[in-house]
């Protein structure tokens, strides 16, 4: 287990903190701020953010583009990334390639592209 311990110099520095326990959901939401950082593009790559959703299939895109970013990055699927595959209720191979996805993605991801990629690399 990890934990991550933050430190405060100031009041404002600690109200600025906890302002986020009565933030709106819209505040929280940080896709929009991901998606225009100046300094770093994460354009065509999945932050799991589940903004894509819905899908009329209901593939969990965010998941299904997690497993598949966890089993690209070895060099042979891992075990376990496939056996956490197999238990989606919906697997990449249901995608009927509507788009819709896309649209709603803030990083242009090209979700089925990779939904291709994860049937044909998990058999499903
Ligand atoms: S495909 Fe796009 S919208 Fe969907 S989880 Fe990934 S980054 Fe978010
Ligand atoms: S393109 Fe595929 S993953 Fe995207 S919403 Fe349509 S069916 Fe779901």
């Amino acid at each position: 287990m990890k934990s991550i311990l933050v430190g405060f110099d100031t009041k404002e520095q600690v109200d600025a903190a906890v302002a986020y326990e009565t933030a709106s959901e819209d505040e929280k939401d940080y896709a929009s701020v991901i998606a225009s950082a100046p300094l770093h593009s994460y354009s065509g790559q999945c932050v799991y953010c589940g903004h894509c959703k819905p899908c009329p299939v209901n593939i969990d895109i965010a998941m299904v583009n997690k497993f598949l970013d966890m089993a690209k990055s070895q060099p042979a699927v891992p075990e376990s990334v496939a056996s956490h595959y197999g238990t989606l209720e919906h697997t990449a191979s249901e995608c009927m390639g509507c788009g819709g996805c896309e649209g709603r993605c803030p990083f242009e991801v090209k979700i089925r592209e990779r939904m291709k990629e994860a049937a044909e690399l998990f058999g499903s």
